[in-house]
């Protein structure tokens, strides 16, 4: 990696796809355009995220996840065992086609790497990340039809999900996410979960980060420890902080990744909000161990209400930054 400032500042992975994009995608499903027009559209909107992440000065972008759909259902389409049965309802009016595993599950084919490639190749920064959906969380979020127990399933999953991760770090990846905003869902899985996710991470060799979001992180808060990965990023925002007493209480000593942006809320805030929220975290935190990221991925913003957003974070983080410069901190 190439070096970085102090908070550095970064997204959790998704962005919003460009309106033309899904007019896209939609006339590919009419069988109006081609593959290869399809695969172009996807790219050029690859460069339209990393230029929104590029001029909002997001220090560690992704590429916004615009091929993927659903943060599950991607991986089951690639995944050998899987089958896809109707949509469910999940919240309100949203649906999502809930996978099956009707048998033991396979690695296909690499799943990420042409994305990452890609994505690599228009970066206008090495710092880039790509996210990975935990085996947790894909087991969590199928049907399991196959296996004798969630627990088998998802330890298969990670076997999986490494060999994507090492296909990732041969292609040059240095920087990878794991989401996992499933692990603390049952109380009673979470310690298998755990093993299971480090299991995934096993001898893979760049900056290792997992995500999680939203729900009771109490559950989990004993564990992160052993969690071995470098960072874990959280929603904090929408919990107005007080997650971090529970952290610091449970001896958290990973790099934190603090969410600072709520992406339930088109409310844009402002810098000196942001600002504030980061001075609330570095009470519990120190500087050199905390990054700066929205809540959870920007996609059902808006794409102007997502790119305000970013904004405001990374103008946010440098009045801090310019803070703590003049307690002798180095910053860049
Ligand atoms: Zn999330």
């Amino acid at each position: 990696m190439s070096k970085l400032p102090l908070l550095p500042t970064t997204v959790i992975g998704s962005y919003p796809r460009p309106k033309w994009l899904r007019e896209a995608i939609r006339l590919h499903k009419a069988g109006k355009i081609s593959d290869e027009d399809l695969q172009e559209a996807f790219n050029d909107a690859v460069i339209t995220v990393l230029y929104d992440h590029y001029k909002a000065g997001i220090d560690v972008p992704t590429d916004g996840e615009v091929r993927r759909d659903e943060m599950v259902e991607f991986f089951a389409e690639r995944i050998k065992g899987f089958k896809f049965y109707g949509p469910v309802r999940v919240w309100g009016t949203a649906y999502y086609r809930k996978p099956s595993v009707v048998r033991k599950i396979e690695y296909n084919r690499p799943m990420l790497v042409d994305e990452y490639i890609f994505a690599r190749s228009v970066s206008y920064t090495d710092n880039l990340k790509i996210t990975i959906t935990g085996p947790y969380t894909i087991a969590e979020w199928s049907y399991n039809e196959y296996y004798k127990n969630k627990r088998d399933l998802t330890f298969d999953l990670a076997k999986i999900i490494n060999q994507e991760m090492r296909n990732l770090v041969e292609a040059g990846a240095k920087v990878i996410q794991i989401d996992e905003p499933a692990l603390h869902t049952r109380k009673e899985d979470v310690k298998w979960a755990v093993e299971a996710l480090n299991e995934a991470v096993k001898g893979i060799n760049a900056k290792l980060v997992m995500h999680i979001c939203y729900g009771d992180y109490s559950l989990v808060a004993p564990y992160l420890n052993e969690i071995k990965v470098d960072q874990i990023n959280f929603a904090l925002k929408i919990y107005n902080y007080k997650p971090l007493e529970l952290l610091k209480k449970n001896g958290f000593d990973k790099e934190l990744g603090a969410g600072v942006i709520d992406v339930h809320n088109r409310r844009v805030e402002t810098p000196e909000e942001v600002a504030s929220d980061i001075n609330k975290i570095l009470e519990y935190f120190p500087p050199e161990k905390v990054w700066i990221n929205p809540d959870c991925g920007l996609k059902l913003l808006s794409r102007k209400i997502a790119y305000q957003k970013l904004v405001s974070m990374v103008e946010g983080t440098k009045i801090v930054r310019e803070e703590l410069k003049k307690k002798g901190y180095s910053i860049t």
